[in-house]
């Protein structure tokens, strides 16, 4: 069963393989980052309260966190495996979820845990900017789109999120440091942990993300 955990630092390359894994394996892409950002351009309660936070680079509060997956885990698309991207990212998330997937029966089958050096990852995300419609990811330097400012896939206006900057950067890569790194003890306690460098390109990384799966499905 691919119940699967992806974790990693900002900028460490998370978003493009969690594209490639649902594309290839047609399991739901659980990303809280999405979800809280549906919830802010929807202007719900949940998204108002999230953007105080988000817009900072803080992490949202363990228990809206944990509310809104628990919520998402449990739909029936879900009974054919997952993909958590972005959750979880404290102890406690992580503990809340391994009691939920007990109680669900749809326990954790792998964690990938992709790395990556604090100056590469600040040189990737403050040059990151994200299409507005379609949500595409380009690079000023490393992955230009053909016209300047313009989605290549959808024609959409191009913009740099908001916690991309410099010093939302700083706090999110400290809330990385300090809340989310003790997962990697956590999950590897559990025999789950599987590190692959994010340096290695994007090809290769995915390549070894799917011999991983080839083996637990
Ligand atoms: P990135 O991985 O590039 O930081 P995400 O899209 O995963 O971006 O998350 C964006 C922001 O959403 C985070 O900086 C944080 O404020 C909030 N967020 C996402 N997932 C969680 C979570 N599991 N717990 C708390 N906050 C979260
Ligand atoms: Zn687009």
């Amino acid at each position: 069963m691919l119940n699967i955990i992806l974790m990693g630092p900002p900028g460490a390359g998370k978003g493009t393989q969690a594209k490639k894994i649902i594309a290839a394996y047609g399991i739901p892409h659980i990303s809280t980052g999405d979800m809280f950002r549906e919830a802010i351009a929807a202007k719900t309660p949940t998204g108002e309260l999230a953007a105080s936070y988000i817009n900072k680079g803080m992490l949202v509060p363990d228990e809206v966190t944990i509310a809104l997956v628990k919520e998402r885990l449990s739909k029936d698309d879900c009974a054919k495996g997952f993909l958590l991207d972005g959750f979880p990212r404290t102890i406690p998330q992580a503990e809340a979820l391994e009691k939920l997937t007990k109680e669900i029966n749809r326990p954790i089958s792998a964690v990938i845990n992709i790395t990556a050096e604090k100056d590469v990852l600040v040189k990737r995300i403050t040059g990151r900017r994200v299409c507005k419609s379609c949500g595409a990811p380009f690079h000023i330097e490393t992955l230009k789109p053909k016209v300047e400012g313009v989605c290549d896939y959808c024609g959409g206006e191009l913009m740099q999120r908001k916690d991309d900057t410099l010093e939302s950067l700083a706090v999110r890569l400290d809330a990385y440091e300090h809340q989310t790194l003790p997962l990697v003890k956590f999950y590897a306690d559990r025999n789950l942990l599987h590190d692959i460098d994010g340096l290695i390109g994007l090809e290769n990384v995915f390549k070894i993300i799917c011999d991983i799966f080839e083996r637990i499905k």
